[in-house]
């Protein structure tokens, strides 16, 4: 019996849709603008390695990761399949005096997000005795990370705080990009605009995936979508227009038939008053499934949309699946928990979360299948 068989559920990652999502973002830019693609936290789930190989053979070159590690890993990555940095990794936790090196080691673009960090990235580049390129971010409403607007005019003022550094991105991020109404977005950019006055020629980029979206006006030199990517809409109300990139399919373990009025689940939180059928599916939250979604979620099954009844156990969730007669829903039946009509978004809200929340907990039991992978080593070259 093969892996795919044996497991109790199935995670296809369409990389094509990946890249399908990536050409539509960036024909939306004036040409010569940068598409760049956030990477972080695995590729938001689907596996910063796969994705970054696609995303690199569909032209992109900037690339963003939240931390020196997934910056190593991905330059690994890129550097077994064609050696020679082509592609420039921003690290957006920016470096320690300790992890100074390793951002070199694996060319890695820190971000720089403090005027400590600064100090101590000029320190390292006069330690290597070279120039060394970085990313200036400012906060211009996220009090997160980021310079705060007077370090960063400072900063501007006083040139030998960045001896030894080439400013190579100057950036911002928009705290409500997913609302297009909001007078935030504007007061950000325009904000930002000003403060990237004082780095004049300098690659600015304040748009995340909803900012792609918003209006032209927010691509200025580079965007940075992450969540358009893997198909999720960005912004709220949007009609779907991306690809979805990821199915979760399972099969159903058993077929409870209820007849007495009867509980389902811990807690005893649903309770059965007619007859009914219950399906038990191996998936629960220790797969990521959002326990949120108990008494709350749906699955399709022969086209039936059906929904989640009881609480979702670590590894299994219970569907009432009355609707459908036995001959369409027995024991193998194959059930579609994610993609092919069960909407990312839709079943989000109905967990009372957010796409982003459901991609990244994708969990580790799932037999997982990229379509449309790039072969890792173009250009045949032997291992050694
Ligand atoms: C995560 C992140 C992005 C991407 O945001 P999406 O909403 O996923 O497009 C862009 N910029 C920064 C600084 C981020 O942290």
């Amino acid at each position: 019996m093969d892996a795919a068989a044996r497991a109790g559920a199935t995670l296809t990652i369409d990389l094509n849709a990946v890249a399908a999502n990536y050409r539509q973002l960036r024909d939306m830019l004036t040409p010569g603008t940068i598409c760049a693609a956030v990477v972080k936290a695995d590729a938001y789930g689907l596996g910063a390695a796969p994705v970054g190989l696609k995303l690199e053979a569909e032209g992109c070159r900037h690339f963003f990761v939240a931390s020196v590690d997934e910056g190593l890993a991905l330059r690994h990555t890129f550097e077994d399949a064609a050696p020679g940095h082509v592609s420039e990794i921003f690290v957006l936790s920016g470096p320690t005096a300790s992890s100074a090196a390793c951002f070199a080691d694996g060319w890695l673009t820190p971000v720089l997000n403090t005027l400590e960090q600064v100090a101590v990235w000029q320190t390292f580049a006069g330690e290597a005795g070279r120039p060394l390129a970085a990313a200036l971010h400012v906060d211009t409403g996220m009090s997160r990370l980021g310079l705060t607007a007077d370090d960063f005019a400072a900063l501007a003022a006083a040139p030998d705080l960045l001896v030894g550094i080439l400013p190579r991105l100057v950036m911002s991020h928009l705290a409500c990009a997913d609302e297009p109404d909001n007078p935030m977005n504007r007061q950000q950019l325009v904000a930002f605009e000003a403060l990237a006055t004082r780095f004049p020629g300098v690659t600015r980029s304040i748009a995340n995936s909803a900012g792609v979206l918003l209006d032209p006006t927010f691509h200025l030199e580079m965007v940075r979508p992450g969540i358009a990517l893997y198909g999720p809409e960005p912004l709220i109300s949007r009609e779907r227009k991306l690809s979805q990139t990821v199915v979760i399919k399972s099969k159903i373990l058993q077929v409870r038939e209820i007849d007495l009025p009867q509980t389902v689940g811990y807690g005893a939180t649903h309770r059965a008053a007619k007859p009914t059928r219950i399906a038990t599916v191996p998936v629960g939250y220790a797969d990521g499934y959002p326990r949120g979604l108990s008494n709350a979620g749906f699955a399709i099954v022969d086209g039936v949309r059906v929904p989640v009844v009881g609480r979702v156990s670590m590894d299994l969730i219970t569907l009432d699946v009355s609707a459908l007669p036995s001959a369409r829903c027995g024991a193998g039946t194959e059930i579609t928990l994610l993609g092919n009509g069960v909407d990312i978004d839709e079943l989000a809200d109905a967990a009372g979360t957010i796409s982003y929340e459901i991609l990244t907990h994708l969990g580790r039991r799932y037999h997982r299948t990229y379509l449309g992978a790039v072969d890792p080593r173009p250009r045949g070259a032997a291992r050694p």
